[in-house]
């Protein structure tokens, strides 16, 4: 009935079709984001032979997960990246030809391959505004805020210095919560709601400017739609002030 694997699908409608059986969808998957993946497992090994067999296992894996229904419903290139970070160290810890610069004890043995943090993404508001950013953006804001990498652990991979990752990683935060808040703020149909919707940032954050306290406060009062905004950009902003956290085996609840 669908026709996946023409050209102007997003990324989003071909892991749909891939999770519904669609194998050519994947191709497609594979035609757009193998460059991106061949250049990113360069960082990672340093022979030709070995990233190139990163690759080739990085889609296998990514391709099983999908057609067992789980793996990414958005951000297909971030999630690409993560798993061959994941196959990279698997790899390294039995064939020490690899060379690794990480801390293997984060990805120790025996987990399954489940991802928290990508799950609470997805489910989160923030997916559609994180879909629109520029894809080095997403990668670097995924690699920081969700693998919680350090911009030195980056700068090399990258190809930039690790102030000029940290400037990035900003830029893409401040990218993400202007689209996210964007979204919002087109939605609000009552003037007063598009007045509060270009505020809710800086209200999360604690920086309103005093003139607007009361007007917010009484707005947030009465409006619940409003209220339920800033609970969503205050989700993001948990996401945002956790920086180069560890991932979950440092057990931090959410
Ligand atoms: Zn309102």
């Amino acid at each position: 009935m669908t026709t996946p694997g023409n050209d102007v699908d997003s990324d989003t409608d071909l892991l749909t079709a891939v999770r519904a059986g669609d194998t050519a969808a994947y191709g497609t998957l594979y035609e757009r984001h193998h460059a991106a993946a061949r250049s990113f497992a360069f960082g990672l090994a340093r022979d030709p032979a070995d990233a190139d067999d990163l690759v080739a296992e990085t889609f296998a894996k990514l391709f099983a997960s999908l057609r067992a229904g789980r793996g990414p419903l958005v951000a297909f290139r971030a999630y690409l990246h993560t798993t061959m970070r994941h196959v990279c160290y698997q790899r390294a810890r039995s064939d020490r030809r690899l060379e690794f610069t990480d801390d293997l004890s984060r990805y120790d043995a025996g987990e399954p391959y489940t991802d928290p943090a990508l799950e609470r993404l997805e489910r989160s508001f923030a997916a559609a505004a994180f879909r629109q950013l520029p894809a080095r953006w997403r990668d670097v804001l995924w690699q920081t805020e969700v693998e919680g990498s350090t911009p030195a652990e980056l700068a090399p991979q990258m190809g930039l210095t690790p102030n000029a990752v940290a400037v990035l990683a900003h830029r893409a935060r401040e990218g993400l919560r202007s689209l996210y808040l964007q979204q919002h703020v087109t939605a609000a149909e009552h003037p007063e709601c598009r007045w509060a919707g270009d505020r809710l940032g800086p209200q999360v954050r604690g920086r309103l400017a005093a003139r607007d306290t009361h007007r917010m406060r009484t707005h947030l009062g009465r409006c619940a739609e409003c209220r339920g905004r800033l609970d969503e950009i205050r989700e993001i902003d948990g996401f945002r002030h956790s920086p180069y956290r560890q991932r979950d085996h440092a057990g931090t609840a959410g």
